[in-house]
């Protein structure tokens, strides 16, 4: 088996972590470990085998176990957090984090304090989603809007983004289309004439229209599209996140130089791994299925990986809240992506060497490469 310990890691899709008060609060601890509403029972939460790694992972780091919440509160309350965290975070060598500002859990860190919590760097993505929705106004004109909203995506990179990304997978689905500015204009109205800027946008032509035009820029400025696609909480319709459905968006752009990242995917990695395989500019990962579905890592990894050229494929952990759903995300996917080497269907054709080198791109130089256009060593 491969040793990929050495290697660091870009985790290119994930979440800040829950402040440092919370440290000692056992239900935070338990609910990050599944993608379940507040209202889902804790009980059942407990009954996991991500539940068990996660608390393995605490109860290495801090020497201690626990049995309930009090004892839970009583074995964090005298620990320096900051250095616990760092002791996480740098010995699965992560060293930058792209972080997805637009969804945040309650008492989220701000970046300074991300960085001191995990010593690595911190770059950020924009959300689409909450830019259209902060810069709406039932006073504004549709074209106020729009060309506000595009002046925000052309200069992101000037403002410190590395990337956009959008989420209409949980709002109108993944199946975009053209869509013209009367159309755009009309769903525009609709969605801010009631006054009810405040609710989510759910107007499929206005999305069509925000996802065609924003393209173009993207292209133009060399910044990457990640997409949310496959599996998430409860408030998506999973069936519209089938990244297959893109296909229409896919060979308008992708051939023109859009480069898409479709984060998460499962249990669409398959269909992921396919579409990098025969389109340009689509790259895509596994997060969230590893951690949450710790049991099944290695056969995950294996099935992403059964088209797709190496080149295409990235590290991300989607992990929020608490360093240890972190740790455990780097631990999977290490382990998992040295099973795949260590299958005779590849080691027997491959040289250990070629390995290595897909590994780190993998790991680390696909993220650094496709975000902020560095070159690995080749
Ligand atoms: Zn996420």
């Amino acid at each position: 088996m491969l040793d990929l310990q050495e290697f660091p890691l870009i985790d290119h899709h994930c979440h800040t972590l829950m402040d440092g008060s919370h440290k000692g609060n056992l239900e935070a601890f338990i609910r990050m470990t599944s993608e379940a509403p507040a209202t889902y029972p804790l009980s059942d939460l407990q009954e996991t085998v991500t539940y068990e790694a996660v608390k393995s992972i605490a109860s290495d780091a801090t020497g201690r176990a626990w049995e309930d919440a009090a004892e839970f509160k009583q074995v964090f309350r005298s620990l320096d957090y900051a250095d616990y965290s760092r002791q996480l975070f740098q010995s699965r060598r992560y060293e930058r984090l792209f972080v997805d500002t637009g969804f945040s859990p309650a008492q989220g860190m701000s970046a300074d304090d991300l960085a001191t919590h995990t010593n690595a760097s911190i770059h950020s993505i924009l959300r689409l989603e909450t830019t259209a929705q902060e810069l709406a106004d039932s006073d504004k004109p549709f074209t106020v809007w729009r060309d506000e909203l595009l002046d925000t995506v052309q200069n992101a990179r000037k403002n410190g983004f590395i990337g956009i990304k959008s989420i209409v997978a949980y709002r109108t689905g993944l199946e975009l289309r053209p869509a013209s500015t009367a159309e755009a204009q009309a769903a525009y109205q609709r969605w801010t004439g009631s006054g009810s800027v405040s609710r989510p946008l759910m107007e499929a032509d206005l999305f069509h229209y925000m996802l065609w035009e924003t393209a173009p820029l993207l292209i133009r400025e060399e910044l990457p599209l990640q997409f949310h696609s496959g599996y998430g909480d409860p408030d998506e319709n999973l069936l519209q996140g089938n990244p297959l459905l893109l296909r229409e968006f896919i060979e308008a752009f992708c051939p023109r130089g859009l480069r898409i990242a479709l984060l998460h995917t499962y249990p669409y990695h398959r269909e992921a791994g396919y579409l990098a395989s025969v389109y340009p500019g689509v790259f895509f990962d596994v997060s969230l299925i590893i951690p949450l579905g710790a049991s099944s890592a290695r056969r995950v990894v294996a099935e992403a990986l059964e088209l797709s050229p190496m080149s295409r494929f990235l590290f991300a952990s989607d992990a929020h809240t608490r360093p240890e759903l972190f740790a455990l995300s780097a631990d999977l996917f290490r382990g998992a992506l040295a099973a795949y080497f260590s299958d005779a269907g590849v080691s027997r054709h491959v040289a250990k060497d070629k390995m290595d080198r897909w590994c780190r791109m993998i790991l680390h130089d696909n993220a650094s490469a496709l975000y902020l256009g560095e070159s690995g060593p080749g």
